[in-house]
Parts: structure tokens; sequence; C-alpha cells
């Protein structure tokens, strides 16, 4: 439980906000109650609470909570008042999340200032780390963790008509890889794939990016999206399940975590766990490693990470090792942090990865007597349960 320390400096009249949670499905705490009382009534609502067996999260003055559900002027009385009944919301208000600055009809031209591979020797595939310069943006093309950019790549389509705008989750934290807050970086695949016909074929906007050169211009539109988006609260835990590409936002909220020049500017100090899993057929396949590992060894109370390298580690069974067999491994871990209101998952990557994962929910719920199916829908709507695939 969070208890702000101001609450020995306030009169008996001063207002508190006490957010506590109760048990609805199983042990899964799905309905955090929050109330406002005065400094006075305090001590009788946590009895109450108490003889319901209800836990208290946290006891916040009225003010100075981050997005206080009830305000002083606009609470009608200091009595014990329940003002939701609603899971936890997720701390960011998203009114203030850019979305759409610039469009497909008006995109923002950037130039391409870095364009890397983030594969060892002996990798799959192609993939590749690209920057862009946004300082002449006007206005500004602002972002955040958890958001994506659109890109329109050069040529036309079979049918004569410009190619179509592509998303992609942004790599790079609000500020830039270089803390300059004038550019934003991809972690872009190039798609490439057999069809029908045996044809080698390989996508098109994938490809447009992984081959830009330095100095290039490229018409990007967004940002977009708020599903991915971090939680404001510096306490929450993030469990993070990444295959490929889809380490993108991860990297975002990790490097705002734990990477120094973030901490010291970035005015918000992660205190949370973060664990991250990350699939990944090969050693060499794996996206940003050596910045992880040495999180991890810098930071082992709050951050963790855990591999599922298919072609390479092999499952309980004999079989592949994919990102669900750890989270099968893990299950016990996971879900008694689920059970804690201040943990947010977020999953990204193919498509494909889905019904894995929730196979492994599914199972590893049973085996703590829950129930998956009506965890999950609960989840989503506190935005605890945060999905991107493509
Ligand atoms: C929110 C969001 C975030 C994304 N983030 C990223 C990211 O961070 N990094 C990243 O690399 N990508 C990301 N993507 C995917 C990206 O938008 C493109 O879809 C991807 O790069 C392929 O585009 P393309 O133009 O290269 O392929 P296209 O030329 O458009 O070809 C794609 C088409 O090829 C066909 N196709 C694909 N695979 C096969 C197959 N195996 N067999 C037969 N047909 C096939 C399908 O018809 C498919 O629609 C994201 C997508 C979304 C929606």
């Amino acid at each position: 439980m969070r208890v702000s320390p101001a609450t020995t400096s306030h009169s008996t009249s001063t207002l508190f906000t006490v957010v506590s949670s109760g048990c609805q499905v199983g042990s899964m705490p799905a309905v955090v109650q929050t109330q406002t009382v005065a400094l006075n009534r305090l001590s009788e609502l946590f009895k109450r609470l108490g003889s319901t067996g209800a836990k208290i999260l946290s006891v916040t003055p009225v003010g100075e909570d981050l997005h206080p559900v009830a305000t002083a002027a606009s609470a009608p009385s200091p009595e014990a008042k329940p003002v939701t009944q609603t899971p936890t919301p997720k701390t960011k208000a998203h009114a203030d999340v850019p979305v759409n600055t610039y469009k497909p009809k008006n995109p923002f031209i950037g130039t391409v200032t870095d364009n890397y591979s983030l594969l060892k020797d002996g990798a799959i595939g192609r993939v590749q780390h690209i920057t862009f310069d946004l300082s002449d943006a006007d206005p500004e093309l602002n972002y955040l963790e958890g958001q994506s950019i659109g890109i329109i790549p050069e040529g036309e389509d079979a049918k004569g008509k410009p190619h179509k705008m592509r998303l992609y989750s942004i790599a790079s934290t609000r500020h830039g890889d270089d803390m300059g807050d004038n550019t934003v970086s991809l972690c872009v695949r190039q798609l490439e794939y057999k069809n029908e016909a045996g044809e080698q074929i390989y996508g098109v906007c994938s490809t447009y990016l992984c081959d830009l050169e330095p100095g290039t211009k490229v018409k990007i539109t967004g940002p977009v999206g708020k599903e991915m988006l971090l939680p404001d609260d510096e306490d929450a835990n993030i469990i993070m399940l990444a295959t490929g590409t889809g380490i993108a936002p991860m990297r975002t909220y990790i490097r705002r975590m734990f990477e120094n020049r973030e901490r010291e500017t970035n005015g918000w100090t992660f205190r949370g766990k973060a664990w991250l899993f990350m699939g990944a057929p090969k050693t060499a396949n794996l996206l940003y490693d050596e910045d992880f590992n040495s999180y991890q060894e810098k930071y082992p109370d709050n951050f963790r990470y855990t591999k599922a390298i298919s072609r390479e580690q092999q499952n309980t069974k004999g079989g592949r090792m994919y990102i669900q067999d750890r989270v099968l491994e893990h299950a016990d871990e996971i879900f008694s942090m689920i059970e804690n209101p201040k943990t947010y998952i977020y999953l990204c990557g193919l498509r494909g990865m889905e019904p894995g994962i929730d196979e492994a929910m599914t199972a590893a719920a049973a085996a703590k007597g829950m129930d998956w199916s009506e965890m999950r829908p609960q989840l989503k709507k506190a935005h605890r349960w945060n999905v991107e695939t493509y």
C-alpha cells in the first residue's frame, strides 16, 4: 500500500483518495474501488474496508494524486462515498496524447539519419534500426512511447496508384535515441516469402525502408495509437511479451525506465518491476539484446529478461522453445503479479503469436484455479492487457 507521507500535515477536513481492491474472480482483484474521505474519517474507512477483506492499495491527498477521481471542489461531502466501481484506469490521460499530426494526404517529409542491421552473423532474415530527423516538422511531430508512425513508400502499386501508408511501431522514446527531441526510430523486418508459384516476394514498404540511405527524404504520417501507452505510475509493474520486431514498443518502455540519460532527464523514475519475455528463432536474431542484458545487470531488482530462442532451446516436452513455453514455465510468478492491480501486460509482434500466448495463459490460469477467458476482458477493460499484433 502506498500512503502519502503528506497525510500527517493535513487538517482534519482535507480530503483523501483511498484506492482499495476486492476479490471478484478466483483470487483476482477485479474491482478497484476509489473513495474520497476527510482525514478524520480515514480510520473508520480503513476499519470498514478491513472487515470486508478489501486490500488498501493507496491513500493520497486529493490534489496530489496524478489523476484524482474527485477534487476537493467537486466532492460533494467529506463522507465516505464510493466514487467509482470500475477497474483501475490507466493513469495516462489519453486526451493529451498526440495523434495524426500528419495525415497521409499531408505527410511530413523526414530525412533518414541512420539505417543499420540489428542482427548478428548467422541470423535469419533482415531487420534494420532506422532513424529519421524530425527537426523541420512544423507543427512538431511529437509522439509517446507505445505509438506508431506511418511510412508512405515511394512508387506505385500494380494499378499505377501511389503506394499506401504502412504503420510501424516507434522504437525510440519521445526524446529520440540521441535525446535531442527531434528524431524517431523504427525497427523494421524486411517481409519476404514465397508465393504459390514459388517465387521469392519481398514486401514493398519494408524493403523500401530497409534499403534507405542516410539523407533520403521519406513521407511520414502520424503518430497514431493509444493502446500501447505506458501508465504514468512509477510503481507499476510491466510484463512485456514480444516476438521479432514486436520488441519496438518494449524498447521504448525499457529505455524510458533504465537508460541513464532518460532517467536523468525524463522526470519519471520507474520503481516497479519490468519483465521482458522475448521470442526469437536464434540468438543472432535477438534485437537490442546487449542493452537489455546491461539493464538487467544494473537494475536486477527492477528488470528481468527472459528469452525464448526457438531453434536453440527446448521446452519441457523436448520441442522448440517459444515465448508461450516461457510464459507457462513462469505462470505462478506471472499470475501473482497480475493479482496486483498495478501490473500491466503488453504483447506485440506477429499476429500468429496470440493463440499460443492465449493457450499458455489459459493453462497457467487454470493451474491457479482461475478462468483466463473471464480474466482477459476484465484486464483489457482496465487497460492492463494491451495487445498490438500485425
Ligand atoms: C500497428 C502496427 C505496427 C507495426 N509495426 C511494425 C514494426 O515495428 N516493424 C515491422 O517490421 N513491421 C511492423 N508492422 C507491419 C508493417 O506495417 C507492414 O505490414 C510490413 O512491413 C509489411 O509491409 P510491406 O509493404 O513490406 O509488405 P506488402 O508488400 O504490403 O506485402 C504484405 C502482403 O503480402 C502478403 N503476404 C505476407 N506474408 C505472406 C506469406 N507468408 N505468404 C503469402 N502472402 C504473404 C499479404 O497479402 C500481405 O498483406 C506493423 C503493423 C501495424 C499494423
